[in-house]
């Protein structure tokens, strides 16, 4: 039996509800799996609560606690009460940027039963992964407030951007790479390099000196404001989108609006050379409006547990999780945040039994 050792997260809000629903997939998976696979989690209390109890959002050697496991299985921070750079920073930033996990990946796809918004899409034209670079970009954290001893009423802040050439390299060839497993083997770089013409635009010239390498991939390149536009007008020409932190933060809330609901948008954030462990999560927040309710979409969380599988090398096993998601949604086993009526608990069960049929 492989073991796998996975740190839990669920943290704020809706982030316990849904992490719950993934759990239970995860330990059905392992049982049906004929003693090929087994989990073992460890659960972290950390989030809004502990900070509330002990002023950070987790202890001083939380990353040291999580070094050692294969993965870390996240739900989402945020609390009314707190200032959320406060919590993003102190949890989720934290995690991201202390193991490296420089390479985030949120696939964008339709699944059936699921009305889009657009009201022309069918469901073949979404099938995108927005590949995120989770380092540097716009989330460098690098700047300050109340500069040159200016104080309120007069205050300067600066919020800098990181750029790095090994950075922006390392992203575009993994997007590279991953289009070259796809159907269609296309990468569409976004930056906003007219208007930012530094680090956009060293973005640009590793894009275009990389693209080089890959003749066998077809490279094209878009302003973020542009790629917004086509996103909702073309969406059947995209397959990989590579863009920085804040642009790909943008643009994967946008794409999975268009394929229903935030609330099915799955993200594995991965340090691909494995020297940490890699994080899973659903792309939402903690919802703090639906939190408590029992209603919040757990497909995402769902998912992103099957992109863990798909790390672990669990191939059959992700296969099965995204297959019977998608027998769940065309069934018309639908949550709030997609028109239906259907409860986190409903849902989850929904999805366990299709595990069963699909077997
Ligand atoms: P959000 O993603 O929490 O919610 C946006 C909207 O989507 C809300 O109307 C919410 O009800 C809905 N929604 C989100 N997830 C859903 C789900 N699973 N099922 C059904 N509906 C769902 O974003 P927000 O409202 O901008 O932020 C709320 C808090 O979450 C803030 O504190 C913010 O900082 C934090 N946040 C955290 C993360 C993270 O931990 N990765 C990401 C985004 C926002
Ligand atoms: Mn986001």
């Amino acid at each position: 039996t492989r073991t796998f050792h996975i740190a839990a997260i669920p943290a704020d809000g809706v982030g316990t509800e849904v992490l719950e629903a993934g759990r239970t997939l995860l330990d059905a998976l392992a049982a049906d799996s004929g003693g090929e696979f087994a989990f073992e989690w460890t659960d972290y209390p950390w989030g809004t609560d502990y900070y509330h109890r002990t002023g950070q959002m987790m202890p001083d050697d939380g990353l040291d606690q999580l070094r050692d496991v294969d993965a870390i299985y996240f739900g989402a921070v945020g609390a009314p009460e707190v200032p959320d750079h406060v919590t993003l920073w102190g949890l989720r930033l934290a995690i991201c940027q202390g193991f490296d996990q420089w390479a985030n990946v949120r696939p964008v796809t339709f699944h059936p039963g699921v009305t889009s918004p657009l009201r022309t899409i069918d469901d073949t034209s979404l099938d995108w992964v927005v590949v995120r670079e989770n380092s540097e970009g716009e989330y460098s954290g690098l700047g300050g407030r109340n500069l040159a001893g200016r104080g309120p009423g007069n205050e300067v802040a600066v919020q800098s951007s990181l750029f790095t050439e090994t950075g922006c390299e390392r992203i575009v060839r993994f997007a590279f790479d991953l289009a070259r497993t796809r159907q269609r083997k296309v990468v569409t770089s976004v930056t906003k390099s007219n208007a930012q013409q530094h680090g956009m635009v060293l973005w640009d010239d590793v894009f275009a000196r990389v693209a080089a390498d890959y003749p066998d991939v077809e490279a094209n390149s878009c302003l973020v404001d542009a790629m917004a536009a086509r996103f909702v007008l073309h969406p059947e020409d995209l397959s990989v989108v590579v863009a920085s932190n804040l642009h790909a933060d943008v643009l994967s809330d946008l794409g999975s609006a268009l394929a229903g609901s935030l609330g099915l948008a799955t993200s594995a954030n991965l340090n691909p050379e494995r020297r940490t462990p890699s994080m899973f999560e659903p792309v939402h927040g903690s919802a703090p409006d639906i939190a408590g309710k029992g209603i919040a979409n757990p497909i995402g969380a769902i998912g992103s547990a099957g992109l863990m599988l798909s790390h672990f090398g669990l191939h059959d096993a992700a296969t099965r999780v995204r297959d019977a998601i998608d027998a769940t949604t065309a069934a018309g086993v639908l949550p709030a945040d997609l028109g239906g009526d259907a409860t986190s608990k409903q849902i989850t069960e929904a999805v366990l039994d299709h595990l069963e049929t699909a077997r």
